[in-house]
């Protein structure tokens, strides 16, 4: 079957108690037993099963195309569950532009817990050969990268994890299974925080594992969701499977305004870059081609420096006129977001300060473009 039809329909049965199309949320925290002391539904407890997530991991593990998914109640509860599945002495490789709460994450807690990491750039393969150690057990990959979107060929990683005899992850949130199939790529696992895309609608927090194979990692990181309990509630669960349905429509929308936004930014002006993997500059723009079936709704782009201000200051001024474009952080959802994004992540950041992030919205090309066309016209004011 096709993706459309997969978002639709994976996971959703018509109930067979009352007849209901929709899948009904089921907020019950416990389930009767049998006379003899047995389940007969197969669920016991919420935080080991609920049918709302069952619902919803049904339908991740057909939209990836894995063999098993477990939901966690946000992404970086995900990706926690993923390390935490390593042991002490293990080593990981990632990117060094990996997601900044991942790296904060693995560095604050992970490193004094025993787990010795390299971060590399995953764009070049012979850096990732180079940081192979006998004890490396788990290759992280994140493509598109944040916030400069570069690009990761998954395959060719997954085929160096493999040979160390490593796990090969994907943390898939940008360009969701919809425009990447990061399984069929070869990674074993992928990874998603839901509160983006695959919510869609900027409310709700979630995450999720996908596995290609139900085997011994996986299985730990089952136990990890169901002995931790940090899984989603049935109400955003539901909300997620609602968000799931029009995933792939959402997807070529996010896709043609974020072209189109890419090609109205780089002929302008006070714009020194775009950084777009659907750009036939971008580095990246080759491998996005072959492993990607579209560029994705995510685009950054660095602002000039004039004679009277510098490029941070008409970035930052930028983002503070936008009217359509909210400047708020996070992504994924039908509005568009402005960020700058160096700001976000703190003094010790590596993003370059005039850089400004977006997530592009479902609106109107026409009136987006119009929008940054005023608010870059305008002239700066500075508050200090
Ligand atoms: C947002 C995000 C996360 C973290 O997800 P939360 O749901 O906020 O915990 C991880 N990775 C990427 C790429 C993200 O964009």
């Amino acid at each position: 079957m096709n993706i459309e039809t997969i978002a639709i329909h994976a996971g959703a049965q018509i109930d067979p108690t009352t007849g209901a199309v929709m899948p009904p949320l089921h907020l019950s925290t416990t389930f009767q037993r049998s006379a003899d002391g047995t389940y007969p539904h197969g669920y016991t407890y919420i935080r080991s099963e609920n049918p709302t997530r069952q619902a919803l991991e049904n339908t991740l593990c057909a939209l990836e195309g894995g063999k098993c998914a477990s939901a966690f109640a946000s992404g970086m509860a995900a990706i926690m569950s993923v390390f935490q599945a390593l042991r002490p002495g293990d080593h990981a490789i990632m990117p060094d532009d990996i997601y900044f709460g991942t790296r904060k994450m693995v560095d604050e807690l992970f490193a004094p817990w025993g787990l010795a990491y390299t971060q590399v750039d995953m764009t070049n393969l012979d850096a990732v050969r180079a940081a192979v150690r006998p004890a490396t057990k788990l290759i992280w990959i994140e493509t598109p990268s944040n916030p400069l979107l570069k690009i990761t060929d998954v395959a060719a990683v997954a085929e160096i994890a493999h040979a160390a005899g490593a796990i090969c992850a994907c943390d898939a949130t940008w360009p969701t299974p919809i425009l990447q199939r990061t399984l069929e790529l070869g990674a074993d696992l992928a990874v998603h925080a839901t509160t983006k895309y695959l919510g869609g609608h900027s409310d709700l927090l979630g995450g999720a594992v996908i596995a290609r194979e139900h085997d011994e990692f996986f299985h730990r990181i089952q136990t990890i969701q169901k002995a931790g309990g940090a899984v989603p509630s049935p109400f955003d669960c539901w909300l997620l499977l609602r968000g799931i349905r029009t995933l792939p429509y959402r997807m070529r929308g996010h896709c043609a305004n974020a072209m189109k936004l890419a090609r109205y930014l780089q002929q302008h002006p006070k714009v020194c870059q775009v950084h777009y993997p659907g750009l036939e500059e971008h580095p990246g723009h080759e491998i996005a081609k072959r492993q990607m079936s579209d560029f994705g709704g995510m685009l950054s782009f660095q602002l000039c420096p004039d004679e009277l201000h510098t490029g941070k200051q008409n970035a930052q001024a930028l983002a503070g006129r936008t009217k359509l474009f909210t400047q708020a952080t996070s992504l994924g959802g039908v509005e568009s977001l402005i960020e700058h994004r160096a700001t976000v992540e703190g003094p010790n950041t590596k993003t370059p300060d005039n850089l400004l992030r977006v997530s592009v919205g479902l609106e109107h090309i026409d009136d987006l473009i119009a929008d940054l066309e005023e608010a870059m016209s305008a002239p700066v004011q500075l508050t200090t």
